[in-house]
């Protein structure tokens, strides 16, 4: 039974739809950012009436603090800049490199082909690309250029749609209601799903609301800290907002979906815990090339070079290190010689830090290891080791090409670093209509799903492909809302 609840109903644009939007919802969009947004936007256009969940007092969900990339093969843009050797089968290749392989075939196979017009659509609903020429991504590179920057970051592609959403709440089909929050998916008697339970912020009421069709567009788990130690990391920090709770994933769960790749997550290396941070990331230590400084885990042993990695393999020195823990250390001639190893930050907070008890300080290896709580003689062997590589020009462990400075100069400096994560990249099983599938790979009937959600990992592998979480945004968002329309619209005839 539908019932209607007292809730506010929130239009920008101030005009509420004549329907009564709660009792004769075709399609329910739980949660409204980037990927919720271009959802609800292509099932209202498919002809169904939305009603769009968002827990938080606004619209836009991550993208409005988001970088600007895209990412698709065949785009307008890649034509007019004399890019005509691209085709869905590169991009795919690309996707085999970069991913290892672990990505799902079809999901991957029908993001591709689909990823060079979910770039047309945002180009058509007037996004500034600035000089629209196509570039490579800032992680490990594509084969040939096809990203795409907005001119305002994330903004960019927030504006927009916005705008798009507005149109559509002033013509009567969508109805965005803000601060209430979907808790339940609900079921019929065969499993099917057929509504959800919210809760408005405001009165704290639980309701019960039916469609034929939902949606989950509610983003990752990026700040569920509960979340990232049971699938990824025991120690992590998070720069992502604090909305990405993950929802979806424990609805999904609840209902009994498959998930695939949760155990992927590739983080930022190098945060630098604070204290009393409450998990939130803030400084990172310089990890690209940074002169002379090494790498150790809690036995006191190196793990890899620490200079010529990709930004997959550097990722990777963080996610195996033991408890997440990477120890990095420095003595007084690199400090003497070479900007603060804290990014953005100058010697002076590094003296905070260590006034902090952050950073700690040593006159020798040894009570530099017992200061930071790590084994001792082991980082006694791996400095004596390494400085010989020094001497010798060579390090015969993992090839490190800068062996500037030997470990010899006290004071010694040392500090614990964790990795930290922006999203998440593991999730529900989905067919390529962006249909729930159970654990047995059954279609959950009634729910779809899109955004930051499905997983990255599913699409994209396990690495970095530029632009992959904004594009995943369009291109699922079209699909799951124009497939969630069609069946809502074939369940009302
Ligand atoms: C700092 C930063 C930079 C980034 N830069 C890039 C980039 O350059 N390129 C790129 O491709 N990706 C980038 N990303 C990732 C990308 O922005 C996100 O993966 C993507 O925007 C997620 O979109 P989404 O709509 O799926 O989820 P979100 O943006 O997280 O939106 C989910 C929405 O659902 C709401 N919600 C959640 N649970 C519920 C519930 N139970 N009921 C109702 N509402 C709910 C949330 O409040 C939120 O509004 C970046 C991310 C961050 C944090």
């Amino acid at each position: 039974m539908v019932v209607l609840m007292v809730c506010v109903l929130v239009s920008s644009v101030g005009a509420a739809a004549d329907w009564s939007a709660v009792e004769e919802a075709d399609v329910i969009v739980v949660g409204a950012g980037f990927a919720g947004m271009v959802a609800a936007v292509e099932a209202a256009d498919t002809g169904a009436r939305v009603v769009l969940f968002e827990k938080t007092t606004r619209t836009g969900g991550s993208v409005v603090i988001a970088g600007g990339s895209l990412s698709g093969a065949n785009a307008m843009m890649q034509y007019e800049a004399g890019i005509t050797h691209d085709s869905a089968e590169a991009f795919y290749a690309d996707i085999f490199r970069l991913g290892r392989g672990k990505h799902d075939p079809q999901l991957a196979w029908t993001h591709v082909r689909n990823a060079g017009l979910a770039v047309d659509y945002m180009d058509k609903l007037g996004v500034d690309f600035g000089d629209r020429q196509p570039g490579n991504s800032a992680y490990d590179p594509f084969d040939i250029d096809r990203q795409y920057m907005a001119e305002d970051g994330g903004l960019g592609y927030y504006y927009v749609l916005d705008a798009e959403i507005n149109k559509r709440i002033e013509r009567g089909d969508i109805q965005l209601f803000l601060s209430t929050e979907v808790v339940d998916l609900l079921q019929d008697k065969t499993g099917r799903v057929v509504g959800v339970t919210a809760v408005d912020a405001e009165t704290e009421e639980s309701q019960d609301y039916t469609a034929p069709a939902t949606i989950l567009a509610t983003g990752g788990y990026a700040a569920n800290m509960e979340l990232i130690q049971r699938y990824n990391y025991e120690n992590a920090l998070t720069a992502a907002l604090p909305h990405a709770t993950g929802d979806g994933y424990v609805m999904a769960e609840k209902i009994g979906a498959g998930f695939a790749n949760m155990e992927y997550l590739p983080a930022y290396p190098g945060s630098i815990p604070l204290p009393d941070s409450d998990y939130r990331h803030s400084v990172s230590a310089q990890v690209v090339n940074y002169p002379g400084a090494i790498w150790v885990n809690h036995y006191g042993q190196r793990m890899s070079s620490e200079d010529g990695l990709t930004v997959t393999q550097r990722q990777d020195v963080w996610a195996n290190a033991p408890a997440n823990t990477v120890f990095i250390l420095l003595d007084s001639r690199i400090r003497a010689e070479n900007e603060s190893i804290v990014s953005g930050r100058d010697w002076e907070y590094f003296d905070g830090l260590i006034d902090d008890g952050v950073v700690q300080v040593a006159d020798t290896i040894e009570e530099l290891a017992e200061k930071l709580g790590i084994a001792s003689s082991g980082l006694v062997e791996t400095v004596v080791r390494y400085n010989g590589f020094v001497d010798a020009g060579e390090d015969t462990d993992f090839g490190r090409a800068d062996l500037a400075y030997a470990l010899e100069e006290a004071p010694f400096y040392g500090f614990k670093t964790y990795p930290y994560v922006l999203l998440t990249k593991g999730g529900p099983t989905m067919n390529t209509r962006a249909q729930l599938l159970d654990t047995d790979g059954k279609i959950i009937w009634g729910v779809y799903q899109t955004g930051e959600l499905v997983g990255g990992a599913n699409i994209g592998g396990h690495g970095s492909v530029g632009g992959l979480a904004h594009t995943i945004n369009v291109v699922w968002g079209r699909i799951s809302g124009q497939n969630a329309a069609e069946y809502a619209l074939m369940q009302r005839q």
